[in-house]
Parts: structure tokens; sequence; C-alpha cells
């Protein structure tokens, strides 16, 4: 498995007081969106605002930033004070950015940004549940305020679909057997912890190599909890159409399962609209300078759309 699944666990000093996400490939976005000569733009998803913060200093009159997870917009709220009336923070999924534009009466837009996925906050933060690094509850939801935790999946998943998640969402091979084991165990006592999901996972899967063998089932899981890879083609495809002309989109993703969509849903649109063309041709990924330094970004890949007419 790819070696951004490895960012479970930190190796950020300080993490555990001061919530530190640095946000990939910023020159690229920079370079896409064009801030530079102002204009509304939309980030889907602000997390800790560093992106927001680029294209704002950059030259953007204003930033609506999208997030689900009310931490990262209190978050958000504090590192970008500065800018005032400048930004507005909205508590959402993007899936329903299209209605929070509506909500403002903005017809368009002069760029949207999405950087998809978990924050390094969420990842790496306490009290989240995502990582196997630490024994907490087992909770995994981006958004706190509502849904289904982890935990509370696991306890009444069908086998079968359990296994098809794992191997779909994790490319865990074992899947069968991982799922089978999590339900017998299930049968006794209930799977509250990541401690305790982490060590059925590796009673179950032998480590190979570096990686940590619950890894992919703990990717796997956390992209069920947060129905990361549901509804990713209308959501691209409904906000490109409120992109001013010459006004762009651009999306970063870290594995394949989420990159794939964005790549054929822009193609899509480029060949069946004469209104849309692609920014890039091939994905941009960041340079070796920036991988060096910031390890989350070694996955990172950026596509984006362009309204032409
Ligand atoms: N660009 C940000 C970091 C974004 S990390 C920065 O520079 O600080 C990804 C963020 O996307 C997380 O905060 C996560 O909560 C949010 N997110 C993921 N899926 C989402 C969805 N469906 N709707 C809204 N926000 C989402």
């Amino acid at each position: 498995m790819r070696a951004h699944l490895l960012n479970s666990g930190s190796d950020t000093p300080g993490a555990e007081t001061m919530p530190v996400h640095v946000p990939v490939m910023t020159a690229e976005v920079l370079a896409a969106l064009n801030p530079q000569r102002g204009g509304v733009y939309l980030d889907c998803t602000v997390g800790l605002g560093g992106h927001a913060r680029v294209l704002l200093e950059a030259g953007a009159s204003r930033v609506i930033g999208i997030d689900r997870d009310p931490a990262a917009l209190a978050h958000a709220a504090g590192t970008l004070a500065e800018f005032g009336d400048r930004v507005e923070l909205v508590h959402a999924d993007y899936r329903e950015a299209t209605r929070v534009l509506d909500g403002r009466h903005l017809d368009v837009v002069d760029g949207v940004l999405a950087d998809l996925g978990v924050s390094s906050m969420q990842l790496d933060g306490p009290g989240r549940g995502f990582s196997f690094q630490r024994d907490e509850a087992l909770d995994m939801r981006m958004d706190t305020s509502q849904g289904p935790t982890a935990a509370d999946l696991l306890a009444r998943v069908d086998e079968h679909d359990l296994a098809d998640v794992i191997y779909a969402y994790g490319e865990e091979r074992r899947s069968r057997a991982v799922a089978r084991a999590i339900v017998a165990v299930r049968a006794t006592s209930p799977i509250q912890t990541t401690g305790q999901l982490a060590s059925i996972v590796r009673r179950v899967v032998g480590r190979s190599g570096r990686i940590d063998p619950a890894t992919r089932t703990f990717q796997a899981i956390r992209v069920w909890v947060n129905e990361e890879l549901t509804g990713l083609d209308a959501f691209l495809r409904s906000l490109t159409r409120r992109l001013a002309v010459g006004a762009r989109f651009a999306v970063i993703t870290f594995h394949s399962l989420e990159d794939r969509p964005v790549k054929h849903t822009f193609r899509a649109l480029a060949h069946e609209d004469e209104q849309f063309r692609l920014v890039t041709k091939k994905s941009i990924t960041p340079g070796d300078d920036e991988t060096r330094l910031n390890p989350r970004a070694r996955s990172a890949r950026l596509r984006a759309i362009e309204r032409v007419g």
C-alpha cells in the first residue's frame, strides 16, 4: 500500500497541543486558481485554514470556507481572524456546496478548491479515533455533530458487507478474514476502541514490511464512516457549473480511489461540454522539496478544470 497511509502516526512535534497541518501544493494551487485578480473563492475543505490564508494573502477578495468538522472550523476561525469579513466559515458537507452558494445569492464564483481527505489534526489529534497509534474511543467521524461512529457501524454491520468495505476502500487482500474476526470478537464483547480493532486486525494480517497491518483496515473504515467516495461525481459536476467564465476548480486528492473519479469526471465534462477545458491533462504532483519537508504531500495530486465559455 502507498506511503501516505503511514500518516496515522504523528511525526509532528507538539501536535498534541497545537494542531499543525501544512497546506499542500500551495504554489500549484495559486497557479491554478489565480486569486491575484481578486474575486470570490469557495474553499470546500477549509480545514485549519491553510489554503484559505494563501488565497486571501494572494489577493482573493472573499473566501467562503466549508468544512464538516466543527473543531476544524473553530480552529480556522482563529487562524483566519485577521481577515475579518473577507472570510465566511460554514459548517456543511461539501456535497451541499451549491446550496451554500444559493443561500448567499452567488450564482457563480471566481474559483473553487477542494483538498480532499482528512487533515493532520483529525488523523493525529487525540480524541478522534482515526489512529491506531493511540488507544481511544473508535469514533472516526469528521463531522462529530452527527451520524454513527465507527464503533456504532461495526456493532451492526453484516459480515459480508464489512468484508466488501475493507476490500474496496482499503484494498486489503485479507478482508474476508478480517471481517470474520471482527464479527467473532463482537459476539462476545463490543469493539469500542482503536486499540481493540488494531489488535484484531494485527492478529489476522501478519506484518509484511514497514507498514502496520492495521493501516489498510483503518483507512477502509474511515472512508466508510465518512462516506468519502459517495457523490463525488455529482459534487464535481454541480460546482463546475457554478464557475464564472475564466474561473477554475482545483481538486487535490491523496489516494487513487479518490483521484480516479476526479480524473474521469473532469475529463468527461471537458469532452461533453465545450464550456469546459482541462487545465491539467495529467495530474500535477508536488516537487521533491515539498515532499521532503511535508511527508503528507507525498501522495498528493492536483487536477483542475476551467470554464472557458
Ligand atoms: N486545505 C486545508 C486542509 C484540508 S484537510 C488547510 O489548508 O488547512 C481536509 C478537510 O476536509 C478536513 O478538515 C475535513 O473535515 C474536510 N472534509 C472532508 N470531507 C468533507 C466533506 N464531505 N464536506 C466538508 N468537509 C469535508
